[in-house]
């Protein structure tokens, strides 16, 4: 059923091949991701389990090439996941990070080895994901992490500290921004894919992050501290040794259409389930929709809908072109969250007091949207890249 206000309209993008990965996508999570909801929220993360269903259904690196274990898809296959994910309320795998940007760095600029090392992995959902750049002493100025791998024979020996990581109670692959010149700024950055486990000399996870929102996605802290990893492992190899800060410069702008992602599918659903409820809902003997406030709020709501649906599809179809540029990755990423935050708030409103409670679900995401205006580049740092170039 179509969202309240999109009736008729559809992404310039879509292919009907697109709707069948959205109706498999949405099985997935509704009938076996959804029934442990509850019970995800309570330990704060996912099932290492629904990774390796998801893979195994072949909802993991869908725009890894297949001969990497991938779907062959595009940018546009993985939109369509995340889309579904957030229209059905599924807030535990940490996918946006897993297939969204993880596996991108390694299509990017893995080694044909590395490639070949870890892609299947991620795609089967053997290995999780993860991707550490923010550090306690700050995480908008990555050109200052303190992070350091110093090289010794085969191996970069890092010490330091990661913050905020999503999935990192799970991550058995991380990649992991580190200063190999300490010395040097933005040039000193590289980028180590670390294989990680409990018993990895050197590394330890922290405490899971208690979060005000996203409760059943794990957030945690990770230590190193001699922590050792084969020079083979930097990603691109060797020569590329202090391009790290460049490599992250270059997919941000995923990173943030991602974000844009989860923000318009967010709006679509909070207009959905207040259309419904305004429906249902009766105050002075009439349904709330028939009060003029709330037709006056909901028809707002629905109209930034679908402009920034619009907006999101055309980005993601510059994106497929390769022609997403960092300005308008951040206009994006800094127009949809704030308008996801501004529609969910709104949409809330007409819950009244059952919007508070978490039973229903425009309260969880009232919680959850909070932080798209934060991760990925806070939407200060978004403004500051937009201005640049005006
Ligand atoms: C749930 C969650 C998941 C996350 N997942 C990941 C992850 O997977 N990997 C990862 O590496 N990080 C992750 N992050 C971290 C996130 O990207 C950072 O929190 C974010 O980049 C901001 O860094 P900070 O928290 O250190 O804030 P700071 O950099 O200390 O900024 C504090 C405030 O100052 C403002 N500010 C800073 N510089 C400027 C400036 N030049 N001009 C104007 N204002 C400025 C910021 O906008 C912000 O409002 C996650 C965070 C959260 C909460």
């Amino acid at each position: 059923m179509p969202t309240p206000g999109l009736d008729g309209y559809a992404p310039p993008w879509l292919k009907p091949e697109h709707d069948d990965l959205a109706e498999l996508a949405r099985d997935f999570f509704t009938d076996q991701v959804l029934p442990h909801a509850e019970r995800l929220e309570r330990q704060g993360h996912p099932d290492r389990e629904h990774y390796r269903r998801a893979g195994e259904l072949g909802l993991l690196g869908l725009s890894v090439p297949e001969e990497y274990g991938g779907g062959g898809g595009d940018f546009t296959h993985e939109a369509v996941l995340l889309h579904e994910q957030t229209m059905c309320g599924e807030g535990s795998l940490g996918l946006a990070v897993h297939s969204g940007i993880v596996t991108g760095y390694l299509r990017h600029y893995g080694t044909e080895e590395q490639k070949r090392r870890w892609l299947p992995g991620l795609c089967d959902g053997d290995l999780v994901g993860a991707i550490a750049m923010t550090e306690p002493g700050g995480g908008s100025d990555l050109q200052a992490i303190r992070t350091r791998a110093v090289r010794d024979g085969d191996d970069y020996v890092v010490t330091g500290s990661k913050t905020f990581i999503t999935n990192g109670a799970l991550a058995d692959l991380l990649i992991l921004a580190v200063k190999t010149d300490t010395s040097q700024g933005a040039s000193g950055i590289s980028l180590l894919v670390c294989e990680i486990g409990d018993d990895t000399p050197g590394f330890q996870r922290g405490r899971l992050i208690d979060k005000i929102g996203l409760h059943a996605n794990d957030t945690a802290e990770l230590f190193f501290d001699e922590m050792r990893v084969p020079v083979t492992h930097l990603l691109g190899g060797a020569e590329n040794e202090g391009s790290g800060f460049f490599q992250m410069m270059a997919q941000l702008p995923q990173e943030r259409l991602v974000i844009g992602v989860g923000a318009v599918a967010a709006m679509q659903r909070a207009v959905e389930l207040a259309v419904a409820y305004a429906k249902e809902r009766t105050a002075f003997g009439k349904p709330l929709i028939a009060h003029q406030n709330t037709r006056m709020v909901l028809a707002e709501c629905a109209t930034r809908t679908r402009a920034s649906r619009i907006f999101l599809d055309d980005c993601i179809a510059r994106h497929s072109r390769g022609e997403l540029d960092v300005p308008t990755a951040a206009m994006a990423k800094l127009w949809l969250t704030e308008g996801q935050c501004e529609v969910v708030d709104k949409c809330l409103q007409i819950f009244g007091g059952y919007g508070y409670t978490t039973e229903y679900p425009i309260a969880r995401m009232y919680a959850d949207a909070r932080v798209q205006k934060i991760y990925g580049g806070t939407n200060e740092i978004m403004k500051e890249l937009i201005a640049r170039v005006l």
